[in-house]
Protein backbone atom coordinates (compact mmCIF):
# COMPACT_ATOMS: atom_id res chain seq x y z
CA UNK A 1 0.00 0.00 0.00
CA UNK A 2 1.41 3.25 -0.92
CA UNK A 3 0.56 6.21 1.55
CA UNK A 4 -1.61 4.69 4.09
CA UNK A 5 -2.85 8.37 5.09
CA UNK A 6 -3.91 8.99 1.36
CA UNK A 7 -7.60 8.44 1.60
CA UNK A 8 -7.98 10.91 4.45
CA UNK A 9 -5.97 13.70 3.04
CA UNK A 10 -6.94 13.91 -0.53
CA UNK A 11 -9.80 14.46 -2.07
CA UNK A 12 -11.28 12.78 -5.34
CA UNK A 13 -10.54 15.12 -8.46
CA UNK A 14 -11.00 13.99 -12.10
CA UNK A 15 -8.66 15.61 -15.05
CA UNK A 16 -10.62 18.40 -16.38
CA UNK A 17 -12.91 18.45 -19.27
CA UNK A 18 -13.22 20.51 -22.43
CA UNK A 19 -15.94 22.48 -21.79
CA UNK A 20 -19.46 21.36 -23.49
CA UNK A 21 -20.05 24.58 -25.34
CA UNK A 22 -16.09 24.20 -26.79
CA UNK A 23 -16.29 20.72 -27.55
CA UNK A 24 -19.28 20.22 -29.75
CA UNK A 25 -17.88 22.23 -32.62
CA UNK A 26 -15.87 18.88 -33.42
CA UNK A 27 -15.89 14.95 -33.26
CA UNK A 28 -12.47 14.98 -30.93
CA UNK A 29 -12.06 13.39 -27.60
CA UNK A 30 -12.67 15.64 -25.11
CA UNK A 31 -11.21 13.67 -21.91
CA UNK A 32 -7.61 15.61 -20.65
CA UNK A 33 -4.66 14.04 -19.56
CA UNK A 34 -3.93 14.28 -15.79
CA UNK A 35 -0.75 15.68 -14.87
CA UNK A 36 1.59 12.61 -13.52
CA UNK A 37 1.75 14.13 -9.60
CA UNK A 38 -1.89 14.63 -9.02
CA UNK A 39 -2.57 10.94 -10.64
CA UNK A 40 0.08 9.61 -7.83
CA UNK A 41 -2.31 11.43 -5.38
CA UNK A 42 -5.28 10.18 -6.73
CA UNK A 43 -3.50 6.46 -6.97
CA UNK A 44 -2.58 7.45 -2.89
CA UNK A 45 -6.47 7.33 -1.95
CA UNK A 46 -6.70 3.64 -2.59
CA UNK A 47 -6.57 1.97 0.92
CA UNK A 48 -5.69 -1.46 -0.46
CA UNK A 49 -8.42 -3.08 1.51
CA UNK A 50 -8.29 -5.96 3.00
CA UNK A 51 -11.20 -7.50 0.99
CA UNK A 52 -11.27 -5.48 -1.94
CA UNK A 53 -14.35 -5.22 -3.70
CA UNK A 54 -13.25 -3.26 -6.58
CA UNK A 55 -12.37 -6.13 -8.45
CA UNK A 56 -14.68 -8.52 -7.68
CA UNK A 57 -16.73 -8.63 -11.10
CA UNK A 58 -19.77 -9.99 -9.66
CA UNK A 59 -23.46 -9.94 -10.64
CA UNK A 60 -25.31 -8.51 -7.71
CA UNK A 61 -29.54 -8.10 -8.59
CA UNK A 62 -28.36 -8.34 -12.24
CA UNK A 63 -25.78 -5.37 -11.78
CA UNK A 64 -22.32 -5.77 -12.34
CA UNK A 65 -20.47 -5.10 -9.15
CA UNK A 66 -16.58 -4.47 -9.06
CA UNK A 67 -14.43 -4.94 -12.23
CA UNK A 68 -15.86 -7.52 -14.52
CA UNK A 69 -11.78 -8.93 -15.72
CA UNK A 70 -11.04 -8.85 -11.92
CA UNK A 71 -8.46 -5.87 -13.02
CA UNK A 72 -5.61 -6.03 -10.22
CA UNK A 73 -6.74 -2.09 -9.29
CA UNK A 74 -5.18 -1.85 -5.36
CA UNK A 75 -2.14 -3.65 -7.01
CA UNK A 76 -2.02 -0.89 -9.51
CA UNK A 77 -2.94 1.66 -8.08
CA UNK A 78 0.00 0.82 -5.48
CA UNK A 79 2.96 1.08 -8.33
CA UNK A 80 1.40 4.66 -9.99
CA UNK A 81 1.61 6.05 -6.28
CA UNK A 82 5.32 4.54 -6.17
CA UNK A 83 5.47 6.28 -9.77
CA UNK A 84 6.31 2.70 -11.19
CA UNK A 85 4.58 2.74 -14.32
CA UNK A 86 5.88 -0.03 -16.39
CA UNK A 87 5.34 -2.37 -13.17
CA UNK A 88 1.55 -0.97 -13.35
CA UNK A 89 1.17 -1.38 -16.90
CA UNK A 90 2.23 -5.11 -16.21
CA UNK A 91 -0.09 -5.96 -14.03
CA UNK A 92 -3.11 -4.42 -15.88
CA UNK A 93 -2.89 -6.16 -19.75
CA UNK A 94 -2.53 -9.71 -16.68
CA UNK A 95 -6.45 -9.01 -16.91
CA UNK A 96 -6.88 -6.62 -20.07
CA UNK A 97 -6.37 -6.73 -23.63
CA UNK A 98 -7.89 -3.00 -24.48
CA UNK A 99 -7.30 -0.84 -21.59
CA UNK A 100 -7.85 2.00 -23.74
CA UNK A 101 -11.15 1.50 -24.52
CA UNK A 102 -12.41 0.28 -20.65
CA UNK A 103 -10.64 3.32 -19.84
CA UNK A 104 -12.53 5.50 -21.86
CA UNK A 105 -15.95 3.73 -21.93
CA UNK A 106 -16.05 1.54 -19.27
CA UNK A 107 -19.40 3.06 -16.78
CA UNK A 108 -16.76 1.49 -13.99
CA UNK A 109 -18.64 -0.62 -11.77
CA UNK A 110 -15.16 -1.25 -9.78
CA UNK A 111 -15.94 2.35 -8.36
CA UNK A 112 -19.69 1.77 -7.35
CA UNK A 113 -17.50 -0.82 -5.28
CA UNK A 114 -14.97 0.76 -3.64
CA UNK A 115 -14.28 0.70 -0.46
CA UNK A 116 -13.53 4.12 0.38
CA UNK A 117 -17.09 5.13 -1.71
CA UNK A 118 -19.01 3.79 1.38
CA UNK A 119 -18.30 7.32 3.45
CA UNK A 120 -16.09 9.21 0.45
CA UNK A 121 -16.20 9.52 -3.17
CA UNK A 122 -14.57 6.42 -4.74
CA UNK A 123 -10.52 6.35 -5.96
CA UNK A 124 -10.94 7.57 -9.68
CA UNK A 125 -9.86 4.00 -10.72
CA UNK A 126 -10.87 4.15 -14.32
CA UNK A 127 -9.12 7.47 -14.90
CA UNK A 128 -5.71 5.82 -13.41
CA UNK A 129 -6.47 2.45 -15.55
CA UNK A 130 -6.73 5.32 -18.46
CA UNK A 131 -3.64 6.65 -17.72
CA UNK A 132 -1.32 4.16 -17.27
CA UNK A 133 -2.40 2.55 -20.71
CA UNK A 134 -2.15 5.70 -22.50
CA UNK A 135 0.96 6.67 -20.97
CA UNK A 136 2.37 3.07 -22.18
CA UNK A 137 1.55 4.01 -25.97
CA UNK A 138 2.98 7.29 -25.54
CA UNK A 139 6.19 6.05 -24.30
CA UNK A 140 6.07 3.35 -26.88
CA UNK A 141 6.17 0.28 -24.37
CA UNK A 142 3.44 -1.22 -26.48
CA UNK A 143 5.27 -3.34 -29.03
CA UNK A 144 3.81 -6.33 -31.66
CA UNK A 145 4.44 -9.19 -29.53
CA UNK A 146 3.96 -12.39 -31.88
CA UNK A 147 3.95 -15.74 -29.97
CA UNK A 148 7.08 -17.71 -30.36
CA UNK A 149 5.91 -20.66 -31.79
CA UNK A 150 2.98 -21.78 -33.84
CA UNK A 151 0.76 -24.85 -33.12
CA UNK A 152 -0.89 -25.17 -36.75
CA UNK A 153 -4.52 -24.94 -35.62
CA UNK A 154 -6.55 -22.63 -37.21
CA UNK A 155 -9.49 -20.33 -35.58
CA UNK A 156 -12.59 -18.39 -37.05
CA UNK A 157 -13.78 -15.55 -35.15
CA UNK A 158 -17.13 -14.23 -36.45
CA UNK A 159 -17.35 -10.45 -35.40
CA UNK A 160 -14.55 -8.00 -34.84
CA UNK A 161 -16.16 -5.82 -31.49
CA UNK A 162 -14.63 -6.25 -28.18
CA UNK A 163 -15.39 -10.20 -27.88
CA UNK A 164 -13.80 -11.01 -31.06
CA UNK A 165 -10.83 -8.93 -30.49
CA UNK A 166 -10.22 -10.45 -27.13
CA UNK A 167 -10.44 -13.86 -28.22
CA UNK A 168 -8.79 -13.28 -31.11
CA UNK A 169 -5.45 -11.44 -28.99
CA UNK A 170 -5.74 -14.66 -26.37
CA UNK A 171 -5.53 -17.11 -28.96
CA UNK A 172 -3.16 -15.36 -31.13
CA UNK A 173 -1.32 -15.28 -28.35
CA UNK A 174 -1.11 -19.22 -27.38
CA UNK A 175 0.14 -19.43 -31.19
CA UNK A 176 -3.53 -20.56 -33.14
CA UNK A 177 -3.71 -18.93 -36.47
CA UNK A 178 -6.50 -16.59 -35.97
CA UNK A 179 -8.63 -15.04 -38.60
CA UNK A 180 -11.60 -12.35 -37.73
CA UNK A 181 -14.26 -12.38 -40.02
CA UNK A 182 -16.53 -9.02 -40.14
CA UNK A 183 -19.34 -7.82 -42.19
CA UNK A 184 -18.57 -4.04 -41.75
CA UNK A 185 -16.18 -2.18 -44.09
CA UNK A 186 -14.10 -1.71 -40.68
CA UNK A 187 -13.44 -3.87 -37.90
CA UNK A 188 -13.97 -2.98 -34.25
CA UNK A 189 -17.76 -3.35 -33.86
CA UNK A 190 -19.59 -0.88 -31.80
CA UNK A 191 -16.19 0.16 -30.38
CA UNK A 192 -15.75 1.37 -34.23
CA UNK A 193 -19.61 1.68 -35.19
CA UNK A 194 -21.69 2.38 -32.02
CA UNK A 195 -19.84 4.62 -29.49
CA UNK A 196 -19.17 8.02 -31.38
CA UNK A 197 -15.73 9.38 -31.92
CA UNK A 198 -16.13 12.05 -29.43
CA UNK A 199 -15.99 8.96 -26.82
CA UNK A 200 -13.57 6.60 -27.90
CA UNK A 201 -11.77 8.16 -30.77
CA UNK A 202 -11.81 5.62 -34.01
CA UNK A 203 -7.99 6.63 -36.17
CA UNK A 204 -6.26 7.01 -32.48
CA UNK A 205 -7.53 4.58 -30.27
CA UNK A 206 -9.38 1.94 -31.87
CA UNK A 207 -7.35 1.50 -35.22
CA UNK A 208 -3.99 2.00 -33.42
CA UNK A 209 -4.75 -1.59 -31.33
CA UNK A 210 -6.10 -2.91 -34.34
CA UNK A 211 -2.30 -2.59 -36.30
CA UNK A 212 -1.30 -3.85 -33.10
CA UNK A 213 -3.26 -6.82 -33.34
CA UNK A 214 -2.63 -7.18 -36.98
CA UNK A 215 1.32 -6.92 -36.41
CA UNK A 216 1.16 -9.65 -34.15
CA UNK A 217 -0.67 -12.07 -36.43
CA UNK A 218 -3.88 -11.76 -36.41
CA UNK A 219 -6.19 -11.41 -39.67
CA UNK A 220 -8.90 -9.67 -40.33
CA UNK A 221 -11.35 -10.26 -43.46
CA UNK A 222 -13.81 -7.09 -43.40
CA UNK A 223 -16.94 -6.61 -45.67
CA UNK A 224 -17.69 -10.24 -45.31
CA UNK A 225 -21.13 -11.49 -43.86
CA UNK A 226 -20.62 -14.82 -42.90
CA UNK A 227 -23.55 -17.09 -43.75
CA UNK A 228 -24.16 -14.87 -46.64
CA UNK A 229 -21.16 -13.90 -48.54
CA UNK A 230 -19.13 -16.56 -46.93
CA UNK A 231 -21.08 -20.18 -46.73
CA UNK A 232 -20.65 -21.91 -42.83
CA UNK A 233 -19.42 -25.34 -44.22
CA UNK A 234 -16.23 -23.34 -45.85
CA UNK A 235 -15.66 -22.08 -42.49
CA UNK A 236 -15.88 -25.89 -41.07
CA UNK A 237 -14.24 -27.08 -43.41
CA UNK A 238 -11.26 -24.64 -43.54
CA UNK A 239 -10.91 -24.23 -39.51
CA UNK A 240 -10.29 -25.95 -36.52
CA UNK A 241 -12.96 -23.95 -33.98
CA UNK A 242 -14.99 -20.98 -34.93
CA UNK A 243 -15.72 -18.47 -31.78
CA UNK A 244 -19.61 -16.72 -32.19
CA UNK A 245 -18.48 -12.74 -30.93
CA UNK A 246 -21.26 -11.24 -33.54
CA UNK A 247 -23.34 -9.00 -30.83
CA UNK A 248 -26.93 -8.51 -30.39
CA UNK A 249 -27.30 -6.26 -32.85
CA UNK A 250 -31.13 -6.85 -33.49
CA UNK A 251 -32.93 -3.27 -32.81
CA UNK A 252 -36.37 -2.87 -30.39
CA UNK A 253 -38.47 -0.84 -32.46
CA UNK A 254 -41.50 0.88 -31.85
CA UNK A 255 -44.85 -0.12 -33.72
CA UNK A 256 -46.81 3.00 -33.06
CA UNK A 257 -49.06 4.92 -35.68
CA UNK A 258 -46.85 7.14 -38.20
CA UNK A 259 -43.97 4.77 -37.80
CA UNK A 260 -43.75 4.74 -41.77
CA UNK A 261 -42.74 8.40 -41.91
CA UNK A 262 -39.93 9.66 -43.71
CA UNK A 263 -37.31 11.17 -40.68
CA UNK A 264 -37.56 8.19 -38.15
CA UNK A 265 -34.60 6.27 -37.86
CA UNK A 266 -33.36 3.61 -35.67
CA UNK A 267 -30.20 4.91 -33.65
CA UNK A 268 -27.95 2.39 -34.73
CA UNK A 269 -28.49 3.89 -38.11
CA UNK A 270 -27.96 7.33 -37.64
CA UNK A 271 -24.82 6.54 -35.75
CA UNK A 272 -23.08 4.27 -37.54
CA UNK A 273 -23.69 6.39 -41.02
CA UNK A 274 -22.46 9.94 -38.68
CA UNK A 275 -19.07 7.76 -38.22
CA UNK A 276 -18.56 6.56 -41.35
CA UNK A 277 -18.86 10.01 -42.69
CA UNK A 278 -16.20 11.35 -40.49
CA UNK A 279 -13.88 8.21 -41.57
CA UNK A 280 -14.40 8.34 -44.93
CA UNK A 281 -13.97 12.27 -44.70
CA UNK A 282 -16.98 12.80 -46.42
CA UNK A 283 -19.47 14.67 -44.00
CA UNK A 284 -21.39 16.24 -46.36
CA UNK A 285 -22.19 12.92 -48.09
CA UNK A 286 -24.51 9.94 -47.07
CA UNK A 287 -25.28 10.44 -42.90
CA UNK A 288 -28.69 11.64 -41.67
CA UNK A 289 -28.49 15.08 -40.40
CA UNK A 290 -29.71 16.77 -37.43
CA UNK A 291 -28.68 19.99 -38.89
CA UNK A 292 -31.68 22.74 -38.05
CA UNK A 293 -33.94 19.99 -37.08
CA UNK A 294 -36.35 19.75 -33.62
CA UNK A 295 -34.83 16.00 -32.87
CA UNK A 296 -36.62 13.44 -30.33
CA UNK A 297 -35.12 10.67 -29.20
CA UNK A 298 -36.76 7.59 -27.71
CA UNK A 299 -34.20 5.93 -25.14
CA UNK A 300 -32.75 7.44 -22.32
CA UNK A 301 -29.98 4.93 -22.30
CA UNK A 302 -26.67 5.48 -23.41
CA UNK A 303 -27.32 4.99 -26.94
CA UNK A 304 -29.68 7.44 -26.67
CA UNK A 305 -26.65 10.05 -25.00
CA UNK A 306 -24.53 9.34 -27.92
CA UNK A 307 -27.94 10.84 -30.31
CA UNK A 308 -27.94 13.63 -28.37
CA UNK A 309 -23.90 14.46 -28.11
CA UNK A 310 -24.36 13.88 -32.43
CA UNK A 311 -27.69 15.91 -32.90
CA UNK A 312 -25.80 18.70 -31.26
CA UNK A 313 -22.67 18.33 -33.16
CA UNK A 314 -24.56 18.30 -36.39
CA UNK A 315 -26.25 21.64 -35.22
CA UNK A 316 -30.01 20.41 -34.46
CA UNK A 317 -32.23 23.56 -33.17
CA UNK A 318 -33.62 21.28 -30.16
CA UNK A 319 -33.05 18.07 -28.85
CA UNK A 320 -35.52 15.73 -26.33
CA UNK A 321 -34.95 12.61 -24.82
CA UNK A 322 -37.73 10.56 -23.78
CA UNK A 323 -37.20 8.04 -21.25
CA UNK A 324 -39.88 6.30 -19.67
CA UNK A 325 -38.57 5.17 -16.52
CA UNK A 326 -38.66 7.17 -13.70
CA UNK A 327 -35.95 9.85 -12.31
CA UNK A 328 -33.43 7.87 -10.37
CA UNK A 329 -32.75 8.90 -7.01
CA UNK A 330 -29.47 12.16 -6.30
CA UNK A 331 -28.30 9.33 -3.90
CA UNK A 332 -28.43 5.70 -3.20
CA UNK A 333 -31.50 4.79 -2.50
CA UNK A 334 -32.23 1.91 0.58
CA UNK A 335 -32.57 -0.90 -1.64
CA UNK A 336 -29.71 -0.33 -3.12
CA UNK A 337 -26.64 -0.74 -0.74
CA UNK A 338 -22.88 -0.41 -1.64
CA UNK A 339 -21.39 -2.55 -3.17
CA UNK A 340 -24.09 -2.60 -5.46
CA UNK A 341 -23.93 -0.68 -8.82
CA UNK A 342 -25.50 2.90 -7.93
CA UNK A 343 -28.72 3.36 -9.58
CA UNK A 344 -28.35 7.03 -9.39
CA UNK A 345 -28.91 10.52 -10.79
CA UNK A 346 -26.39 11.36 -13.83
CA UNK A 347 -25.60 13.42 -16.44
CA UNK A 348 -23.63 11.90 -19.12
CA UNK A 349 -21.80 13.90 -22.03
CA UNK A 350 -24.47 14.26 -24.03
CA UNK A 351 -26.71 15.54 -21.45
CA UNK A 352 -23.84 17.96 -20.22
CA UNK A 353 -23.75 19.80 -23.45
CA UNK A 354 -27.66 19.64 -24.03
CA UNK A 355 -28.43 21.64 -20.93
CA UNK A 356 -25.24 24.16 -21.79
CA UNK A 357 -26.49 24.63 -25.43
CA UNK A 358 -30.51 24.60 -24.59
CA UNK A 359 -30.09 24.99 -20.58
CA UNK A 360 -31.57 22.12 -19.57
CA UNK A 361 -31.17 18.18 -19.31
CA UNK A 362 -33.09 16.89 -22.44
CA UNK A 363 -34.72 13.90 -20.50
CA UNK A 364 -38.32 14.02 -19.42
CA UNK A 365 -38.80 10.82 -17.41
CA UNK A 366 -41.98 8.67 -17.03
CA UNK A 367 -43.31 9.53 -20.76
CA UNK A 368 -44.00 7.36 -23.75
CA UNK A 369 -44.76 8.16 -27.26
CA UNK A 370 -48.34 7.29 -28.33
CA UNK A 371 -48.11 8.50 -32.27
CA UNK A 372 -45.92 9.65 -35.01
CA UNK A 373 -47.48 13.00 -36.68
CA UNK A 374 -46.52 13.78 -40.29
CA UNK A 375 -46.85 16.86 -42.76
CA UNK A 376 -48.32 16.61 -46.30
CA UNK A 377 -45.17 15.33 -47.80
CA UNK A 378 -45.12 11.93 -45.66
CA UNK A 379 -42.33 13.95 -43.50
CA UNK A 380 -42.87 14.02 -39.55
CA UNK A 381 -43.10 16.65 -37.72
CA UNK A 382 -44.34 15.81 -33.99
CA UNK A 383 -44.51 13.11 -31.68
CA UNK A 384 -46.98 12.83 -29.73
CA UNK A 385 -46.70 11.94 -25.90
CA UNK A 386 -48.04 10.53 -22.69
CA UNK A 387 -47.21 10.50 -19.17
CA UNK A 388 -47.62 7.01 -17.47
CA UNK A 389 -47.19 5.32 -13.89
CA UNK A 390 -45.81 2.12 -13.22
CA UNK A 391 -48.61 -0.14 -11.84
CA UNK A 392 -48.78 -3.96 -11.12
CA UNK A 393 -50.99 -5.89 -13.18
CA UNK A 394 -52.61 -8.67 -12.73
CA UNK A 395 -49.83 -11.68 -12.31
CA UNK A 396 -47.83 -9.23 -10.11
CA UNK A 397 -45.50 -7.33 -13.62
CA UNK A 398 -45.25 -4.03 -13.13
CA UNK A 399 -46.66 -2.03 -16.50
CA UNK A 400 -46.36 1.43 -17.29
CA UNK A 401 -50.26 3.04 -17.58
CA UNK A 402 -51.02 6.19 -19.43
CA UNK A 403 -52.12 8.77 -17.38
CA UNK A 404 -55.11 10.57 -18.89
CA UNK A 405 -54.93 14.64 -19.42
CA UNK A 406 -50.94 14.57 -19.48
CA UNK A 407 -51.20 14.60 -23.61
CA UNK A 408 -48.55 16.53 -25.14
CA UNK A 409 -47.27 17.47 -28.93
CA UNK A 410 -43.45 17.79 -29.31
CA UNK A 411 -42.56 19.20 -32.60
CA UNK A 412 -39.81 16.63 -34.33
CA UNK A 413 -38.53 16.75 -38.05
CA UNK A 414 -35.97 13.87 -36.79
CA UNK A 415 -36.40 10.67 -34.71
CA UNK A 416 -34.06 8.84 -33.41
CA UNK A 417 -35.09 5.59 -31.95
CA UNK A 418 -32.64 4.08 -29.35
CA UNK A 419 -34.69 1.49 -27.41
CA UNK A 420 -32.35 -1.00 -26.89
CA UNK A 421 -31.56 -4.46 -28.41
CA UNK A 422 -33.30 -7.77 -29.07
CA UNK A 423 -30.29 -9.60 -29.17
CA UNK A 424 -28.51 -11.38 -31.91
CA UNK A 425 -29.29 -11.56 -35.41
CA UNK A 426 -30.72 -14.52 -36.19
CA UNK A 427 -29.86 -16.03 -39.98
CA UNK A 428 -26.72 -17.35 -39.29
CA UNK A 429 -27.24 -18.87 -36.03
CA UNK A 430 -29.99 -20.44 -38.05
CA UNK A 431 -27.35 -21.17 -40.74
CA UNK A 432 -25.24 -23.01 -38.20
CA UNK A 433 -27.95 -24.60 -36.09
CA UNK A 434 -26.91 -23.56 -32.96
CA UNK A 435 -28.90 -23.74 -30.05
CA UNK A 436 -30.75 -20.97 -28.77
CA UNK A 437 -31.88 -19.67 -24.81
CA UNK A 438 -35.18 -18.12 -24.19
CA UNK A 439 -34.57 -14.57 -25.30
CA UNK A 440 -32.75 -16.22 -28.91
CA UNK A 441 -29.29 -15.24 -27.63
CA UNK A 442 -26.93 -18.64 -28.34
CA UNK A 443 -26.93 -20.75 -25.74
CA UNK A 444 -23.51 -21.43 -23.80
CA UNK A 445 -23.15 -21.12 -20.28
CA UNK A 446 -20.98 -18.60 -18.79
CA UNK A 447 -17.30 -19.74 -17.90
CA UNK A 448 -17.51 -22.86 -21.23
CA UNK A 449 -19.07 -20.94 -23.76
CA UNK A 450 -19.07 -23.92 -25.92
CA UNK A 451 -22.53 -23.66 -28.04
CA UNK A 452 -24.60 -26.80 -29.21
CA UNK A 453 -22.26 -27.51 -31.89
CA UNK A 454 -19.00 -29.18 -30.69
CA UNK A 455 -15.67 -26.55 -31.23
CA UNK A 456 -18.38 -23.57 -32.11
CA UNK A 457 -17.83 -21.31 -28.88
CA UNK A 458 -20.20 -18.09 -28.26
CA UNK A 459 -18.88 -14.93 -26.73
CA UNK A 460 -20.08 -11.59 -25.75
CA UNK A 461 -23.90 -9.78 -26.35
CA UNK A 462 -24.70 -12.56 -28.50
CA UNK A 463 -24.61 -14.88 -25.46
CA UNK A 464 -25.41 -13.01 -22.72
CA UNK A 465 -27.64 -10.26 -24.98
CA UNK A 466 -26.73 -6.35 -25.32
CA UNK A 467 -23.82 -5.12 -22.43
CA UNK A 468 -20.73 -3.89 -21.58
CA UNK A 469 -17.33 -3.54 -23.34
CA UNK A 470 -15.95 -4.69 -20.26
CA UNK A 471 -18.28 -8.18 -20.27
CA UNK A 472 -17.17 -8.63 -24.37
CA UNK A 473 -13.53 -8.80 -22.80
CA UNK A 474 -14.60 -11.01 -20.16
CA UNK A 475 -16.09 -13.22 -22.56
CA UNK A 476 -13.54 -13.28 -25.38
CA UNK A 477 -11.03 -13.64 -23.06
CA UNK A 478 -12.92 -16.70 -21.68
CA UNK A 479 -14.25 -18.05 -24.54
CA UNK A 480 -10.62 -18.15 -25.83
CA UNK A 481 -9.40 -20.21 -22.93
CA UNK A 482 -11.94 -22.71 -23.45
CA UNK A 483 -10.94 -23.03 -27.16
CA UNK A 484 -7.69 -23.47 -26.54
CA UNK A 485 -8.43 -26.25 -23.88
CA UNK A 486 -10.64 -27.73 -27.12
CA UNK A 487 -7.50 -27.70 -29.39
CA UNK A 488 -4.87 -28.70 -27.19
CA UNK A 489 -6.10 -30.61 -24.40
CA UNK A 490 -4.80 -27.87 -22.28
CA UNK A 491 -4.27 -24.68 -21.55
CA UNK A 492 -2.24 -21.76 -19.81
CA UNK A 493 -4.55 -18.90 -20.96
CA UNK A 494 -6.33 -17.15 -17.31
C1 LIG B 1 -24.53 3.21 -29.32
C2 LIG B 1 -23.91 2.31 -28.30
C3 LIG B 1 -23.08 2.86 -27.35
C4 LIG B 1 -22.50 2.05 -26.38
N1 LIG B 1 -21.69 2.63 -25.45
C5 LIG B 1 -21.08 1.86 -24.55
C6 LIG B 1 -20.20 2.43 -23.60
O1 LIG B 1 -20.01 3.65 -23.56
N2 LIG B 1 -19.58 1.60 -22.71
C7 LIG B 1 -19.76 0.24 -22.73
O2 LIG B 1 -19.14 -0.47 -21.93
N3 LIG B 1 -20.61 -0.32 -23.60
C8 LIG B 1 -21.27 0.44 -24.52
N4 LIG B 1 -22.12 -0.14 -25.41
C9 LIG B 1 -22.27 -1.61 -25.41
C10 LIG B 1 -21.03 -2.29 -26.04
O3 LIG B 1 -20.63 -1.59 -27.18
C11 LIG B 1 -21.33 -3.74 -26.38
O4 LIG B 1 -21.75 -4.41 -25.21
C12 LIG B 1 -20.07 -4.46 -26.93
O5 LIG B 1 -19.57 -3.80 -28.05
C13 LIG B 1 -20.40 -5.91 -27.28
O6 LIG B 1 -19.29 -6.49 -27.87
P1 LIG B 1 -19.41 -7.76 -28.84
O7 LIG B 1 -18.02 -8.03 -29.30
O8 LIG B 1 -20.16 -8.84 -28.17
O9 LIG B 1 -20.33 -7.29 -30.06
P2 LIG B 1 -20.31 -6.04 -31.05
O10 LIG B 1 -19.43 -4.95 -30.57
O11 LIG B 1 -21.74 -5.73 -31.30
O12 LIG B 1 -19.66 -6.62 -32.38
C14 LIG B 1 -20.30 -7.60 -33.14
C15 LIG B 1 -19.76 -7.54 -34.56
O13 LIG B 1 -20.16 -8.71 -35.27
C16 LIG B 1 -20.40 -8.34 -36.62
N5 LIG B 1 -21.24 -9.38 -37.24
C17 LIG B 1 -22.51 -9.71 -36.92
N6 LIG B 1 -22.95 -10.74 -37.71
C18 LIG B 1 -21.91 -11.04 -38.53
C19 LIG B 1 -21.74 -12.02 -39.57
N7 LIG B 1 -22.69 -12.88 -39.90
N8 LIG B 1 -20.53 -12.03 -40.23
C20 LIG B 1 -19.53 -11.17 -39.90
N9 LIG B 1 -19.66 -10.23 -38.93
C21 LIG B 1 -20.83 -10.18 -38.25
C22 LIG B 1 -21.10 -7.01 -36.49
O14 LIG B 1 -21.03 -6.29 -37.70
C23 LIG B 1 -20.30 -6.36 -35.37
O15 LIG B 1 -19.23 -5.60 -35.89
C24 LIG B 1 -22.75 0.65 -26.37
C25 LIG B 1 -23.61 0.10 -27.32
C26 LIG B 1 -24.20 0.91 -28.27
C27 LIG B 1 -25.14 0.31 -29.26
S1 LIG C 1 -12.50 -2.16 -16.79
FE1 LIG C 1 -14.19 -0.90 -15.98
S2 LIG C 1 -14.73 -1.92 -14.04
FE2 LIG C 1 -12.68 -2.68 -14.63
S3 LIG C 1 -11.21 -1.29 -13.61
FE3 LIG C 1 -11.57 -0.46 -15.67
S4 LIG C 1 -13.21 1.05 -15.40
FE4 LIG C 1 -13.22 -0.29 -13.58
Amino acid sequence: MGKPTGFIEYVRELPSEISPLERIRNWDEFHQPMPEEKLRTQAARCMDCGTPFCHTGTLINGMASGCPINNLIPEWNDLVYRGLWQEALARLLKTNNFPEFTGRVCPAPCEGSCVLGIHNPPVTIKNIEYSIIDKAWEEGWLTPEPPAKRTGKKVAIIGSGPAGLSAAAQLNKAGHWVTVYERADRPGGLLMYGIPNMKLDKEKVVIRRLKLLEAEGVTFVCNTEVGKDLPVEQLFKEYDAIILCIGATKPRDLAIEGRQLKGIHLAMDFLTANTKAILDGNQNSNFISAEGKDVVIIGGGDTGTDCVGTCIRHGCKSVVQIEILPKPPLTRAPDNPWPEWPKVYKMDYGQEEAAAKFGADPRIYLTTATKFEGDENGNVKAVHTVEVQWEKNDKGQFIPKHIPGTEKVIPAQLVLLAMGFLGPEQPLLDALGVERDARSNVKAEYGKYATSIPGVFAAGDCRRGQSLVVWAINEGRGAARECDLYLMGSTDLP
